[in-house]
């Protein structure tokens, strides 16, 4: 009888039906918003932007060459054309200007480095990716690159912050954005239905990036957070490239301003700037630019890493209504619209999601619910 009352008590306060509530609002989040709209899906994003320390300090770099071996990144056949789709309609969408592909350009440091990379372009999968290799200065008014160097092609950056601003704004003007923390403790769960107030939908989707630890329903997963800082620098020159050797020197949508970065501090859990974390992206800056520099801004967030460097995604496993979007790592930029692209199918009951990105494949967590 108690539980039929508060039954009826929660019926009677709805006053907002949408198919989806989604907890945060960074590059997974609106990613996600955005794919759920194209399937023609309501949706009430939750988002406390001011705390955002991921989206909001990324570069926004999209290199699909990378990592340690400097070989094709994680699925970039599929990946890199889906991003550039996806964010040109999303342009087209918003009516914002937040895409901007350019090539990147790394300077060689030895002649061993200038063979394997001349080697490197006659193999087919990387073909496509290298507008020219160089094997003299090609910007030494620039950078230090007497050996040349290698010009990749399908890179460049967004602009999250625009893009994010941009992806807010539509929702506001549609009354499906809250900007506020998410209650955790409000949430009501039904077997087919949750809410939340006075919202009723047929599931929430946790894109919390390292918030999730806070998430008393998927504490549990493995989102590390990886600290990084960047500087903000002001150049006498407008580069129409991105330079990379030992940090990425990258274009912002102000003339002259540039992001350096970032560093990557495993171990670091300090919420502020550091001058090891300054001192370590100057050294590096200059090592690789021939040009004066002023440093504008200091900054740092943390990305939310998985330990096999895979999104962590899918269904909790008592709650069937409550889902995780999550692990974007380094790579929010790429991985965000094409995973949420395949996670907003697979919720329709559309394609599977597939194994090595499914929250599932940490069985020894998984099962002990
Ligand atoms: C220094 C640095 C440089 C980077 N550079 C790049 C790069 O060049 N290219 C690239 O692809 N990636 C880069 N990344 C990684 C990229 O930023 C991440 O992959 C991506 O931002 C993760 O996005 P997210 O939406 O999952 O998380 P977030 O951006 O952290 O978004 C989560 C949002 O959820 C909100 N939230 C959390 N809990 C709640 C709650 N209870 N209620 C309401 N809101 C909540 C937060 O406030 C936040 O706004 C970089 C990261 C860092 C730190």
């Amino acid at each position: 009888m108690r539980q039929l009352l508060i039954k009826l008590q929660i019926f009677a306060a709805i006053k907002t039906v949408v198919n989806y509530i989604i907890v945060g609002q960074g590059l997974a989040g609106s990613c996600l918003a955005l794919a759920f709209e194209k399937e023609g899906k309501k949706v009430l994003v939750f988002d406390e932007p001011a705390k955002n320390r991921s989206s909001a300090i990324a570069a926004g770099l999209f290199n699909p060459i990378a990592g340690k071996g400097l070989a094709k990144t994680w699925m970039a056949d599929t990946l890199f054309p889906f991003a550039q789709t996806f964010y040109q309609q999303a342009e087209a969408k918003l009516r914002a200007r937040f895409f901007y592909p350019m090539p990147i350009y790394r300077p060689f440091i030895s002649i061993e480095e200038q063979n394997e990379w001349m080697a490197k372009s006659e193999d087919n999968s990387l073909r496509p990716l290298i507008e020219k290799i160089h094997t003299s200065s090609a910007f030494g008014n620039l950078v230090q690159d007497g050996l040349g160097g290698i010009l990749v092609r399908h890179a460049g950056y967004v602009d999250t912050l625009t893009f994010m601003g941009a992806v807010r704004t539509s929702l506001i003007s549609t009354g499906s954005y809250l900007p506020r923390p998410f209650d955790y403790a409000k949430i009501k769960i039904e077997t087919n239905k949750v809410y939340y107030e006075e919202v009723e939908a047929e599931g929430i989707i946790f894109c919390e990036g390292v918030g999730v630890k806070q998430n008393p329903f998927f504490s549990w997963v493995y989102i590390n957070p990886l600290k990084g800082e960047t500087l903000t620098v002001r150049l006498p020159h407008q580069l129409n490239q991105i330079f990379n050797r030992g940090i990425y020197l990258v274009p912002t949508a102000k003339p002259y301003t540039y992001i350096v970065g970032a560093t990557y501090k495993p171990n670091d859990d300090t919420h502020h700037v550091t001058p090891e974390g300054k001192e370590e992206l100057e050294e590096k800056l200059q090592a690789l630019m021939n040009i004066p520099y002023v440093i504008e801004q200091q900054q740092w967030g943390f990305r939310p890493t998985v330990p096999d460097r895979r999104l962590t995604v899918g269904q909790h496993p008592v709650h069937k209504n409550l889902y995780l979007f999550n692990g974007m790592g380094t790579k929010g930029v790429t991985l965000a619209p094409y995973f949420a692209h395949v996670f907003a199918h697979w919720l329709e009951g559309a394609g599977k999601l597939p194994d090595e990105i499914n929250i599932k494949r940490f069985k020894s967590l998984y099962s002990k619910f």
